[in-house]
């Protein structure tokens, strides 16, 4: 088979390595318009369940993943001069550079063919000449305007704005950070990715955003703005910008998930709220799972066909767990008279995945903890 894929990201790495280590004769090659070494954000993140995913569908790149990548297994949440544990979550974090990294080697070692700083403009041209085109292009996929009469997206911009940014403070474990300024509440989501380095996203809402007048500040007055806010727990390290820039989350939807021999996959096909932590994630298993379908046919549309009605309901399902937690933090302010433990709890279960019983099981202390503060 003859597949080209545009966007070496995540899904498009990923995809390809599956494809061409169950079939080598496949003939598949990669267009990524940024260079090797260009990436952006810091680091990603997963849970054990997807890490045994991956053992289960590539355990040579597992083993690379599992040999960079940090694990903890408790969430903190920080507000006031109080920090509350909970036990029981078990993730773990890698650089996205690495990530990427990793993903690229495995691909050259099967045969895979990498075009770096090609960006590709006549779609058409290239899904006549392959058999499956797959767009993994990101966000903004270029295939997924190109088509949009066929894929019918539903884009929705989010109204909390939000900056990822990285700082050689360390938080063990997901730290969830809560600060009260004259401009408004400002969450941080924060988690320590390799031995030097954590994720730091700060995230608020439009009026504290134009309350703290960030419209006319410049990268570096922006950094240090934001690092007074959180001053008490970046203890002096700076935050460190990689082309960071303020956003509004894009939630993306699509009604069709391919058009004749072409197919969405990744954030081009689906976003999901960062709050749960699972662009990557969902990257990846989409990988597997469209993979899963070339197995059991190599008629392009018949597995095209399968991979959206088997894969469409469990990605709907965990966006309307991502809705529920984005919600959360679009509201964080009417969360902020809450005292600590029930500040914890209602951040725990606001995706409703988890649940007070769960929490339980997972950390009877910290439930306690909860129970003494409501009597
Ligand atoms: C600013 C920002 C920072 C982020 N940082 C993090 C982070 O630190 N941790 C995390 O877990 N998630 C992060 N995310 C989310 C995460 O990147 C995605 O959820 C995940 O990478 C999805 O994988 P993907 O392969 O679908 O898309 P992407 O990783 O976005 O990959 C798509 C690729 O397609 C390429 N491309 C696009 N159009 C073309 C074209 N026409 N021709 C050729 N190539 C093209 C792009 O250059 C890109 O490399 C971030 C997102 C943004 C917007």
């Amino acid at each position: 088979m003859k597949i080209n894929i545009i966007g070496g990201g995540p899904a498009g790495l990923y995809f390809a390595i599956l494809m061409k280590k169950s079939d080598s004769s496949h003939e598949i090659t990669i267009y990524e318009r940024n260079g090797p070494d260009d990436t952006f954000g810091w680091g990603v993140v997963f849970s054990g369940k997807t890490l045994t995913n991956l053992r289960e569908a590539d355990e040579e790149t597992h083993a690379e993943i599992t040999k960079e990548f940090e694990a903890w297994d408790n969430v903190d949440v920080v507000h006031g001069d109080s920090k509350i544990s909970i036990r029981g979550n078990s993730f773990s974090g890698i650089s996205r550079l690495q990530l990427l990294k990793i993903l690229q080697q495995r691909c050259e070692q099967l045969g895979v063919k990498l075009h770096f700083r090609s960006e590709i403009a006549d779609v058409e041209a290239l899904r006549r000449s392959c058999d499956l085109l797959v767009a993994a292009d990101g966000v903004n996929s270029t295939v997924r305007k190109q088509y949009a009469s066929h894929f019918l997206p539903t884009l929705d911009v989010r109204p909390n704005r939000y900056i990822w940014y990285g700082t050689n403070q360390l938080f063990h474990g997901l730290t969830l950070t809560f600060r009260e300024s004259d401009a408004g509440v400002f969450a941080a989501h924060s988690y320590k990715f390799n031995k030097t380095t954590s994720t730091f996203i700060i995230e608020c809402d439009e009026q504290t955003w134009q309350r703290g007048g960030f419209a006319e500040l410049s990268d570096g007055q922006t950094r240090a703005r934001l690092a007074e806010v959180f001053a008490r727990d970046l203890k002096r390290h700076p935050l460190l910008s990689n082309n960071s820039k303020w956003i509004n989350f894009l939630l993306v939807k699509n009604h069709r998930w391919f058009f004749e021999n072409i197919v969405l996959l990744g954030d081009a096909l689906h976003t999901a709220h960062f709050s749960i932590g699972s662009g990557t994630k969902l990257a990846m298993e989409d990988a597997i799972a469209l993979h899963a379908c070339f197995q059991r046919t190599s008629d392009a549309v018949r597995a095209l066909r399968e991979f959206e009605s088997t894969r469409k309901p469990i990605i709907e399902e965990y966006q309307a767990a991502a809705h529920e937690s984005m919600l959360w933090f679009e509201n964080a302010r009417n969360y902020m008279p809450l005292s600590p433990p029930q500040l914890a709890l209602s951040l725990m279960t606001r995706s409703g995945r988890v649940t007070y019983e769960d929490l339980k099981k997972r950390d009877p202390i910290f439930i306690a903890q909860y129970e003494t503060t409501r009597l």
